[in-house]
């Protein structure tokens, strides 16, 4: 009798997680690391690329083991992005099944822990396979928006039937799908139909989210009817728990910057950790924002203007032109820099964590959206939530120069940034009722369950 008590003392769990090598997608998934193990006391590992990879000495309490990922370091903002993904999933598949199996020959000598199973980004859909052959539960962490999905699917069903999808995927246009007209559309969709996308089969036990329910409602029932596994959306996770995830260093200086300009006039400029411009783009940016004649502090990532290793491109004339209106960085600690009270506006790419920050601070956005997911947010934050401007033709500096001052000043502006204070205070309320139940009833509770059964 003692003794079968003895064998019932509940085991550690430990959970294996798998990010995408890239910020926006590294981000969220040590977000959700950290909320497991500080909240729920689960034991962590990250399966990490070589490259890319994030501080671990910031993370003291998990295990970081490396994939072999076969990416060299100059492919730190990809040309062709895609290919590099579909890359990923095959270099590091190897080295991830060793890694697994090391863990799972500790766990066999040290009966106290248990491996709960395998989190990984819906991209790196390598994972799942694997899982699925040692025996061990995966899940998948999708880190863009519900609406993104559902344009996804879509868009592969369009180059299968060659159906026109748009009149079903009010309000996007065309030119809003998740994709750039001129990515190689055969890899694309390769790449979409390895993800989990509803429609095909998984071994996956469920989709955990880093969205709000009540912010795509709609779509997330339309998903949720195609889905034959439970889906988590557990977001904003920025703001449910905070962590430092940054893979490059933020220049905090800036922020001394901020303190010197008055409430709501400076417009904070990003364009997330992959998105890339060539001279001319990145020339009409710089006048764009010097004739608008509005403070602005701009981050530009060294490597991200073609030809340049930083700003050498900046046109002629410019400094001179803005004086001290200007400070540009390499990259920014953004979060505390939408929370600051002198800015007013965020110039934006419109990747998701990004959109879901500014929208946590009620700060409006210019949506200039590049590729991808972007384009979906873009539309629904511009046309949908009308929090923000979308700049239609590409990088132009009058359009820039007069979406800048449609998004800083007059009653449009005024409109747009209560509607944006509206979508801050709603944010704010669900956080706190989500923290006041202890996590309960919520999304959160109802993973970690799932996590800790069988
Ligand atoms: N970011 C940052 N400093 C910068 C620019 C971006 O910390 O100077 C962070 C930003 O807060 C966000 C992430 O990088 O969490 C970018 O993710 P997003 O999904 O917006 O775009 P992606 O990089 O995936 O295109």
């Amino acid at each position: 009798m003692e003794k079968a008590k003895q064998t019932e003392i509940p085991k550690q769990r430990r959970i294996v997680l798998v990010p995408c090598p890239y910020q926006g997608h590294i981000t969220p998934m040590l977000q959700l690391a950290t909320f497991l193990h500080t909240v729920a006391g689960f034991s962590i590992t990250i399966a990490h690329t070589r490259f890319n990879s994030p501080n671990a000495s910031n993370f003291p309490h998990f295990q970081f083991v490396y994939l072999d990922d076969g990416i060299a370091a100059q492919e730190a903002i990809p040309t062709d992005l895609i290919a590099v993904l579909l890359e990923l999933n095959v270099n590091c598949r190897d080295s991830f099944e060793a890694e697994m199996c090391k863990l799972m020959a500790a766990e066999a000598e040290d009966s106290s822990e248990v491996i709960a199973g395998v989190i990984h980004d819906e991209i790196m859909f390598f994972c799942e396979e694997i899982a699925s052959d040692l025996k061990l539960r995966s899940f998948i962490l999708r880190t863009t928006s519900a609406a993104t999905s559902l344009a996804r699917m879509a868009l592969v069903r369009l180059n299968d039937d060659g159906m026109d999808p748009i009149p079903k995927l009010h309000p996007l246009r065309f030119k809003d799908l998740p994709i750039s007209l001129t990515a190689d559309f055969t890899k694309y969709s390769r790449l979409m139909k390895k993800t989990y996308n509803m429609e095909t089969p998984t071994t996956a036990k469920a989709i955990i989210w880093n969205t709000m329910e009540w912010l795509e409602d709609s779509i997330m029932a339309k998903i949720r009817n195609k889905s034959t596994v439970p889906i988590f959306p557990i977001g904003p996770l920025h703001r449910i728990i905070s962590a430092q995830t940054s893979v490059l260093k933020e220049d905090f200086n800036c922020l001394s910057w901020l303190d010197e300009q008055a409430d709501n006039v400076v417009i904070y400029v990003a364009m997330g950790s992959i998105a890339s411009l060539n001279e001319k783009a990145f020339g009409e940016m710089a006048w764009g924002l010097a004739n608008s004649q509005q403070p602005f502090l701009w981050v530009v990532q060294p490597g991200a203007i073609h030809g340049s290793e930083w700003i050498e491109a900046l046109p002629k004339g410019f400094r001179e032109a803005i004086g001290g209106r200007g400070y540009i960085v390499k990259w920014a600690p953004q979060k505390q820099v939408l929370a600051h009270r002198a800015v007013g506006g965020f110039w934006s790419h419109c990747g998701w964590n990004s959109s879901m920050e500014s929208l946590s601070e009620g700060v409006p956005m210019l949506c200039s959206p590049c590729f991808g997911d972007q384009k979906v947010n873009a539309r629904y934050l511009s046309y949908v939530w009308r929090v923000g401007i979308q700049l239609e033709n590409g990088l132009e500096r009058e359009e820039i120069e007069k979406g800048i001052r449609r998004l800083m000043v007059g009653e449009e502006s005024k409109e747009m940034r209560e509607r944006a204070k509206n979508f801050k205070e709603k944010i704010e309320a669900y956080v706190l009722k989500v923290e006041d139940q202890g996590y309960s009833h919520t999304y959160l509770t109802e993973l970690v369950s799932l996590l800790c059964s069988s």
